[in-house]
């Protein structure tokens, strides 16, 4: 329960800055609705002069739908129904979906593998997203990785259809997926004609627009493991997308002293080790964003950096273990860190 309380009071951490008076958004939005969704808070903040209350009712009833196509456990949606026919057949899905997987296989190969979206069965085993919480024996991971693996996604894109090669591989869009409802929400709210908002779906936050003052939105990206609202940096957001993907997220701190939490290495099937304990992503695609957090999270500082820095438009805020923090030279201008 303790740490239920700790995750929520994280998400809200994400919220406050932009629901209260913060010091990095001055003024009050004109319109602000929150919700809860996707296990999360989403919420809504409206800067225009005048914004209708339907278009914000709209855009959650929006949210809904799409998760209802990519989350696992809603039985109809279209990953649990390619989940539940892995290795027995094709699964028809809908355009947008086949392009989403068809997104991640990509960054998989880019990435050596390090994101991989076909990792439910260790996700399962651990039990770390659903708080069931446990250290799983070698041999139980050693089972658990015959059944991942992004080779394993097989796609007719003729018939717009996916097939998993084999019974007991497991999607899992976790990574990826409110980066990606918040990419969809925010072109829906553009198409609407909203000119200056703030949606954050549980931390992953997009912007449309800048302040009421004309300025871009300032962002704080908070201290992994501090209090709420406890910032490391502030970013001026002259990205549209800010994602962070950190180990103080999800975890439980075993009776061996280390801290397990749900960002896999797909490799070693164990949550990853490697002295990170936060990634933040800035760049104008908030599934970018959020697929590259969590990649860049398994990869490390070094690997990681190298590879977003050959990236174009994307930049990237790491924080280690040691509240050091490490970003690429493109921030320099649009970072103020708080602590070091
Ligand atoms: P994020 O907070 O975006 O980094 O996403 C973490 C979530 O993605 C976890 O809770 C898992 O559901 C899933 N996940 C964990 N490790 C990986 C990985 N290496 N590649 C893709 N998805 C992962
Ligand atoms: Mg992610």
């Amino acid at each position: 329960m303790k740490k239920n309380g700790v995750v929520l009071l994280l998400i809200l951490s994400i919220w406050f800055p932009v629901s209260c008076a913060s010091p990095f958004v001055k003024e009050e939005p004109t319109l602000t609705k929150s919700a809860l969704g996707m296990n999360t808070m989403v919420q809504i903040s409206v800067y225009d002069d005048k914004v209708e209350e339907a278009v914000l009712d709209e855009a959650f009833a929006y949210t809904s739908k799409l998760e209802n196509q990519l989350n696992r456990y809603a039985p109809d949606s279209d990953i649990a129904k390619i989940n539940a026919h892995a290795g027995a057949g094709y699964v028809k899905v809908e355009a947008e979906t086949l392009a989403l997987i068809e997104e991640c296989v990509q960054y998989s190969k880019q990435t050596g593998g390090a994101f991989d979206i076909t990792l439910g069965a260790l996700i399962d085993l651990w039990g770390i997203a659903d708080g069931r919480n446990r250290i799983a024996s070698q041999a139980e991971i050693d089972e658990a990785l015959r059944f991942t693996g992004y080779e394993n996604i097989l796609i007719d894109k003729a018939n717009h259809a996916v097939m998993l090669a084999k019974k007991g591989v497991i999607l899992d869009l976790g990574a990826v997926g409110k980066g990606y409802i918040s990419t969809k929400v925010r072109e829906f709210l553009i198409e609407k004609g909203v000119k200056n908002a703030i949606i954050n779906l549980g931390g992953n936050i997009v912007l449309i627009g800048k302040n009421k003052s004309g300025k871009p939105f300032r962002v704080g990206i908070q201290e992994p493991f501090a209090e709420r609202g406890a910032y490391i940096a502030v970013v001026q957001g002259n990205k549209t997308a800010l994602v962070s993907s950190g180990s103080y997220e999800r975890n439980f701190r075993g009776a061996d002293g280390v801290l397990y939490h749900h960002i896999m290495n797909p490799a070693e099937g164990r949550p990853v080790q490697n002295g990170l304990s936060q990634v933040t992503i800035l760049c104008d695609d908030a599934t970018q964003a959020d697929i590259l957090s969590t990649a860049v999270f398994v990869m490390g500082r070094e690997k990681g950096l190298k590879y977003i820095q050959q990236l174009d438009g994307v930049e990237a805020v790491f924080v280690t273990d040691k509240n050091e923090i490490v970003f690429t030279d493109g921030l320099k201008k649009d970072i103020e860190v708080l602590r070091k």
